[in-house]
């Protein structure tokens, strides 16, 4: 899980919040948040009427996914309007929803509906697991997101053919939290479940790969700022997929 900062003086927000004023000030919406008709059919009511404002909607889903440089904002899997995928059918990208981190459905935080430092892009796996589960983990803040361990486990496979049995390694990262709360969080959104735990040994395995390489070409190993630039910044906006890891590795070896 990466660290969100929230920007809702983006100027991309302006057609979400162009809507927001339009229909709070007036209208049935303006009904509903005095709180003359609550209940969790109207309030599914109510999120479809900013779902099928496309302007409004795709205002809202850029700027969510440009502020989370286009990953979930639990698992950290690549997130855009369309899914992705390669030639093996491997998902590559999912298709961005809109949670709610203080859930819509409860009645406390139903007038968080339209506000945006409750909305986060997220994929529908997380958004599905998560259901209206409270959750204790909070993208939003640096010192519960820091509470997430990342352990490596090497999985030793033999190879495809009987006789000549090549061994190579793969890792796998299993996250954990000695908070059980945040360890309950990590159950509830099934972030260990075998994809994601492959994705990110995949992406340890390619940083540690490129490490090596390093060493073989210039016979020194390979700086943190340099590792840093390659896998841990923004390239076109966009982090890399699980990037939390990269984030990990690099403070752990160094
Ligand atoms: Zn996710």
């Amino acid at each position: 899980m990466k660290h969100i900062k929230k920007d809702s003086q983006n100027p991309t927000l302006k057609d979400f919040n162009d809507w927001i004023i339009r229909h709070t000030q007036n209208g049935d919406i303006k009904r509903w948040l005095e709180g003359v008709e609550f209940g969790t059919s109207n309030i599914q009511e109510i999120w479809k009427k900013l779902h099928k404002d496309s302007k409004s909607w795709n205002s809202l889903r850029t700027t969510l996914l440009e502020e989370q440089g286009f990953l979930c904002c639990y698992c950290g899997c690549s997130l855009n309007f369309e899914e992705v995928r390669n030639e093996k059918a491997e998902i590559l990208v999912r298709t961005v929803t809109v949670e709610h981190l203080k859930s819509k459905e409860k009645d406390d935080h139903q007038k968080l509906i339209f506000d945006y430092e409750n909305l986060l892009a997220c994929d529908k796996n997380c958004n599905q697991n998560r259901g209206n589960e409270e959750l204790t983990v909070n993208p939003l803040e640096y010192d519960s997101v820091i509470q997430i361990e990342l352990k490596k486990e090497t999985e030793i496979k033999a190879g495809k053919e009987t006789i000549k049995r090549t061994k190579t390694s793969k890792s796998l990262i299993l996250l954990d939290s000695q908070n059980i709360d945040i360890k309950k969080d990590i159950n509830t959104l099934d972030l260990n479940r075998a994809d994601l735990k492959i994705a990110r040994g995949r992406l340890l395995d390619e940083i540690e790969s490129y490490a090596v390489e390093y060493y073989e070409k210039y016979k020194e190993d390979i700086s943190r700022i340099e590792l840093e630039g390659k896998f841990c910044k923004r390239l076109n906006g966009k982090y890399k997929a699980f990037a939390f890891v990269s984030d990990w590795y690099i403070t752990k070896e160094y």
